[in-house]
């Protein structure tokens, strides 16, 4: 079965072409990231209107890449949420045009199951079943996935995601949009007995989370030293080390408890967060020292991307064949929560 897959559910326009016997075929992003810096965040009204320009000439590249043509495909995958609501209607009203034209079924798919399966997608797949940390710019939560389609939700962030308290520190310390990565590496220059901020929610006795209070935290830390001088390059650096270790080590400890909670040896980091090298770094010492094994996307296909839309949408169709009869009509769900879809 060679499915299109489409994303465009925020700031990334993706396409892929998955095929269930030779695995993935082609894939190809355009990232808007540039188009909103100037603006510190995505502007929902400017995304939409960038994915109505990238998502054709992405899929006539993919169509390239892999020496196939439209008429080779046989669905069309598309996320259809959760995510910004005119953003996704471009993506999934692209799918269902290509679909009406050519007599062919449009799977939806939910933005989270692409993320939590993209481990599959890599050199070392993770069998069923296993624990997913999903930690992206808007969810952090601790998932039980017992097979495609089959997920429990565990626990999850009261607040903010972990991808966005990266980001509002990121914007506290003047670094630019998205602050993920940029954090990540001053981090790596800070001294970590400099600052000590509170582990949040590390005692809660449940799997949830709270980032709210950590970016609060950076704020009062920064404002502190602010009100004698700019904040120093060392500085910067001091309150984004203090920052990582004290997301990083709440995030690792209730992934563990996660796994002693279910009796299980099998982690997947999935999202955006998922490409912090810290919070790989920590990951991979209590898989050696617990015995338990970790499994990541490949690095690219962390953030956003079409590859893991084309993935989902092929398993779940794989697993439930009715996905692939015609419907008419269509609909996307900005909000929607992936363990109720079990
Ligand atoms: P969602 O999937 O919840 O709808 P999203 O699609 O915007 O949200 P992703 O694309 O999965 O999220 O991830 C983007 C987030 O990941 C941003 O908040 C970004 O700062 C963060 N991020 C990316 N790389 C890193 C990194 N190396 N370290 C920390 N955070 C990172
Ligand atoms: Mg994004
Ligand atoms: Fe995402």
């Amino acid at each position: 079965m060679l499915i299109l897959g489409i994303e465009s559910s925020c700031d990334e326009t993706g396409v892929a072409l998955y095929d269930s016997q030779r695995g993935l075929l082609a894939h190809a992003l355009h990232s808007q990231i540039d188009m909103h810096v100037a603006y510190g965040g995505v502007v929902p009204e400017l995304a939409s209107r960038d994915h109505i320009q990238r998502v054709l000439p992405l899929t006539t590249e993919v169509l390239t890449q892999a020496s196939v043509t439209l008429n080779d495909v046989d669905a069309i995958a598309c996320t259809t949420g959760p995510g910004l609501a005119g953003a996704l209607l471009v993506g999934t009203a692209c799918a269902h045009a290509i679909g009406f034209a050519l007599n062919k079924p449009v799977i939806p798919v939910h933005h989270l199951e692409g993320h939590l399966l993209s481990p599959l997608l890599s050199a070392n797949p993770p069998a069923f079943p296993f624990i997913a940390l999903l930690v992206s710019g808007g969810h952090t939560q601790l998932m039980r996935v017992d097979d495609v389609g089959q997920y429990t939700l565990l626990g999850e962030t009261l607040d903010d995601a972990a991808g966005e308290a990266f980001d509002k520190t990121a914007k506290v310390l003047g670094l630019s949009y998205p602050g993920g990565p940029a954090v990540s590496q001053l981090a790596e220059q800070g001294d970590p007995e400099r600052f000590k901020f509170g582990r949040p929610m590390l005692h809660s006795g449940d799997l949830d989370f709270s980032f709210a209070g950590l970016k609060t935290a950076v704020l009062t830390q920064a404002k502190k030293l602010q009100a004698t001088h700019p904040l120093t390059e060392q500085e910067k650096a001091d309150i984004a080390r203090a920052f990582v270790e004290s997301a990083v080590d709440v995030l690792s400890k209730k992934c563990l408890t996660a796994l002693k909670d279910n009796h299980m040896n099998r982690l997947v980091v999935a999202g955006g967060v998922g490409a912090n090298s810290q919070l790989r770094e920590r990951l991979n010492e209590l898989a050696q020292k617990h015995k338990f094994h970790v499994h990541y996307p490949e690095l690219h296909l962390c953030t956003d991307n079409g590859a893991m839309i084309a993935l989902a949408g092929c398993l779940s169709a794989t697993r439930d064949k009715s996905l692939l009869n015609q419907h008419d009509s269509f609909t996307v769900k900005p909000r929607w929560s992936l363990h109720s879809t079990s």
